[in-house]
């Protein structure tokens, strides 16, 4: 699935360090002459793409970025520091247009891929620069030229990398309420008329998940062509499905068929991803229901059935953690077979 996530943010790079007016003073040498120094440059912007995000979600919460300023000259011909270069990191994909949304910057389309948006300000001259064969005790020194600031905006078509599935009522919508550690803003991409519900899943810095909930895919199959076809394309890159299955409502082998039946009718080779299959709502059962349920299920998919509780978080760590290996995994082998 893929979605539009975006941000504003606001960049400056670094003002460059003043030139300064000095003279040499020295017992015994007359006349020292100017040794003002240069201004130091200003700190650079650098953008950077970066494959382990996925999300602009952190500029939500930093909006502004500022280089230092140069550091200034000083006497002795003492040039200013140069100010460190901010590089920002942003997910592969992230492109960059200018205020008005209309003009591409740049394009950070590939991972490590750099780009210098705002150049610090060069530092001022200093009078020793001003020394001449007439002028040979200049008073000029320049003040640093500034830096570059504008507002930009980031874009990413945002990708899900694990797709929610299961019957209504199953507690999809209540997973991923629970699991995500914030709901991206996403703008109207053409070919969406039906949002799916989309969380941010962070394991930890550096571990990132996008979740889908994708409430159209199962319920809207049938309700005539257009809808669900749109949907198709862009659940291609979900690396594994989380099939929740409400163990409350009795027979769950019955609810898990019944949904495999419909991946399957759906085609698009959705049947075919690595599914997760959850027992959700253990809160609701009696041990004894729990153990026969988690047996009868994982005898009819051949596979071990995670059990948990969305409204309780009971299990719901260790089914974030198997879905993002499930991830790391997939990233892994798509980066060593390029697309
Ligand atoms: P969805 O249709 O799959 O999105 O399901 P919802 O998340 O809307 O949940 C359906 C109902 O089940 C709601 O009333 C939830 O409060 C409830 N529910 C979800 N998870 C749990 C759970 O772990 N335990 C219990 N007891 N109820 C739950
Ligand atoms: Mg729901």
């Amino acid at each position: 699935m893929k979605f539009l996530d975006q941000a504003k943010i606001y960049v400056k790079s670094g003002d460059g360090g003043n030139g300064v007016t000095a003279f040499r003073r020295e017992k015994y040498i007359e006349f020292g002459g100017p040794d003002g120094g240069n201004g130091g440059r200003g700190g650079d912007i650098v953008f950077e793409a970066a494959s382990n995000l996925n999300t602009l979600i952190d500029f939500r919460y930093t909006q502004h970025f500022r280089a230092r300023k140069g550091g200034n000259g000083a006497g002795s011909d003492c040039t200013g520091a140069g100010a460190e270069t901010v590089v920002i990191t942003v997910p592969t994909g992230t492109q960059i247009f200018d205020e008005t949304r209309e003009v591409l910057l740049a394009d950070l389309d590939a991972p490590g891929k750099r780009i210098l948006l705002c150049r610090g300000g060069d530092g001022g001259f200093g009078n020793a620069t001003y020394k001449s064969s007439t002028n040979r005790a200049p008073r000029r020194s320049d003040a640093g030229w500034p830096g570059e600031e504008r507002w930009v905006w980031l874009r990413l078509k945002l990708i899900a990398d694990a797709g929610l599935v299961g019957l209504p009522n199953a507690g999809k919508s209540t997973f991923l309420s629970v699991a995500s550690a914030a709901r991206p803003k996403i703008a109207d991409y053409p070919f969406t008329t039906l949002h799916p519900q989309l969380g941010v899943v962070r394991l930890s810095v550096g571990e990132e998940l996008v979740l889908a909930d994708i409430p159209g895919l199962i319920e809207g199959a049938h309700e005539g062509a257009g809808l669900g076809d749109r949907f198709l394309g862009h659940v291609e890159r979900c690396a594994v499905l989380l099939h929740l299955i409400d163990g409350a409502a009795g027979n769950v082998v019955a609810a898990w068929r019944t949904v495999r039946e419909e991946l399957a009718a759906y085609g698009g080779g959705l049947d075919e991803k690595p599914e997760l299959v959850a027992l959700n709502k253990i809160d609701a059962m009696s041990p004894r229901e729990l153990a026969a349920r988690r047996h009868a299920l994982e005898k009819a998919t051949a596979a071990p059935v995670l059990v948990l509780s969305a409204a309780s978080r009971q299990g719901v760590p260790e089914a974030l953690r198997a879905l993002q290996d499930r991830v790391t995994l997939a990233r892994e082998v798509s980066a060593r077979v390029p697309a």
